[in-house]
């Protein structure tokens, strides 16, 4: 764990074990924090806060594109150990490692450009000013999907508006969080801006963050279930809350698509993270006449992919997270099978060719997909694509909003006034227009309803972590 400056031991002593996702290996031993490190690494960070929000704009951008620099020097060590911990093939952890760094540099720019504004009264004698102020101390909660890139997403826009932080990282990934903290500290971030808490048993930590009246702001990406929870919490002391949450995620090809070219961005979409992502295509419907020509696309490319380790040659698919995340996909397909659905393609464990020690699932094509099967309503956070054929375009709006999620939908058609109007009718905060990779660090990213509150990312994401104060000047 990291508090104000130093790499510290739990206060009882205790650590706990990470492993690879792939093999079981036992690749570390973490401190297994508790109540009372947490409550030390709030200290840190409050005792922080003052000297760090007197730091100019520039000396924070300049911090931030220190840790942008190191990421890139460091990004095949990086890649390197994402795989090892998380699972996700080379070339997808080099990409995420990317992707993460983007955030720094983006927020280092966007640190200069917090301003404020003169406004005007109606008294002749009178002005007002407006100015923005970093919120305070943040506590941070992320996941191990993608372990590197929601930790830049929240350390780069926290940093850069003159927050100090305390994060938790995810259980299975605090590996990858610790080689982050390394950029920051040898980017030369001062002692208690950034503080890590490790923890094999996440409740106790999430209380101390939701309770402690020094935090003034928890943001959070990871489960509906586990973020309602916290931002209740959090709510109930009046802390500032962004909540990244899951997804449901509907992927429409109308009519006037080209059905091979949305099939092909459906194969290389849905099986990216072995579909352990809040934006993946979880709901794929696509039109009667165009369903031939969509499952013939897809089944052979799903078929061709990959599945193995993600050190190894030609992998497109690595394990799922444990063994829970292998019995919830097996569930689903199960359910989807014996209501009807057929499985061209996968739907199965893999335990051959030495496979057998990780959490392996095939990549998975799933037809015939139905209204009253689990896999229609629930995420399912692994690589199986349900195929959902309908008839009438006036009403596939109303059946991909009909999920209390509302995090990312995908939209293929030529016509530019469907595309609008998807686009207007779709009660999502992401939208992909024939295009599979919505998200950028410029880009707003975030969800409606049960997928959360706040946006991560673009000039939204500063905007949470900063407050409005205002001046009213007699002359
Ligand atoms: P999770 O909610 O179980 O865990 C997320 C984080 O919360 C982990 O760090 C975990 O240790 C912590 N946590 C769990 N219980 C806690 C508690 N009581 N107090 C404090 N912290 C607690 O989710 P997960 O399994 O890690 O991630 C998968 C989910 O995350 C999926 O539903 C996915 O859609 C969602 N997700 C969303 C986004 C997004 O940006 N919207 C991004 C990635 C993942």
């Amino acid at each position: 764990m990291f508090i104000n400056g130093q790499w510290v031991d739990a206060i009882d002593g205790g650590t706990f074990a990470v492993t690879n996702p792939a093999t079981g290996d036992v690749i570390g031993n973490i401190p297994d924090g508790g109540a009372a490190d947490a409550t030390a690494a709030i200290d840190a960070a409050h005792a922080a806060q003052r000297d760090w929000v007197a730091t100019t704009a520039y000396s924070r951008a300049d911090l931030l594109m220190g840790a942008w620099r190191l990421m890139g020097e460091r990004a095949t060590e990086l890649a390197a150990l994402m795989t090892g911990e998380q699972g996700k093939p080379l070339k997808a952890s080099r990409a995420e490692v990317t992707y993460g760094a983007d955030f720094l540099r983006w927020f280092a720019e966007e640190a200069r450009r917090i301003t404020g504004e003169w406004l005007p009264s109606s008294r002749a004698d009178q002005r007002f000013l407006s100015v923005k102020t970093p919120v305070g101390v943040v506590a941070a909660v992320t996941p191990w999907n993608y372990p590197m890139s929601m930790l830049t997403r929240k350390m780069g826009p926290a940093l850069a508006a003159g927050c100090t932080l305390v994060l938790k990282p995810a259980e299975a990934t605090p590996l990858c969080a610790k080689a982050i903290f390394d950029c920051f500290i040898d980017a030369g971030v001062p002692d208690g801006v950034i503080n890590m808490v490790t923890a094999s048993n996440p409740a106790p930590i999430g209380d101390v963050f939701t309770s402690d009246p020094r935090v003034k702001k928890l943001t959070f990406t990871g489960s509906t279930a586990v973020g309602r929870v916290l931002a209740a919490k959090a709510g109930a002391n009046l802390q500032r809350v962004s909540v990244e949450l899951g997804g449901h995620a509907p992927f429409i090809v109308y009519p006037d698509a080209d059905p091979v070219h949305a099939a092909k961005g459906a194969a290389a979409l849905k099986f990216l993270n072995s579909g352990q992502a809040c934006i993946s295509p979880n709901r794929l419907y696509v039109h009667r006449d165009h369903a031939d020509a969509f499952i013939d696309t897809m089944v052979p490319r799903v078929a061709k992919v990959k599945a193995g380790i993600g050190t190894a040659e030609g992998v497109g698919v690595g394990p799922l997270v444990n063994e829970a995340a292998v019995a919830k996909v097996a569930a689903q397909v199960d359910d989807a099978r014996a209501k009807g659905a057929e499985v061209p393609v996968g739907g199965m464990r893999l335990t051959d060719d030495g496979l057998d020690a990780g959490h392996f699932y095939a990549p998975t094509v799933v037809t015939g997909v139905t209204d009253d099967m689990t896999i229609y309503r629930e995420e399912t956070f692994g690589p199986v694509a349900p195929i959902i054929v309908y008839d009438d375009v006036e009403q596939v709006i109303d059946l991909a909003n009909d999920t209390n999620y509302g995090l990312a939908a995908y939209v293929y058609t030529k016509d530019l006034s469907t595309a609008i109007r998807a686009m207007e009718g779709l009660r999502f905060g992401i939208i992909g227009i024939n295009d599979v990779n919505p998200t950028s660090a410029a880009a707003p990213f975030g969800g409606m309803n049960d997928s959360g509150l706040g946006r991560e990312g673009g000039r939204e994401g500063i905007a949470e972590y900063l407050e409005t104060k205002l001046a009213g000047i007699a002359l």
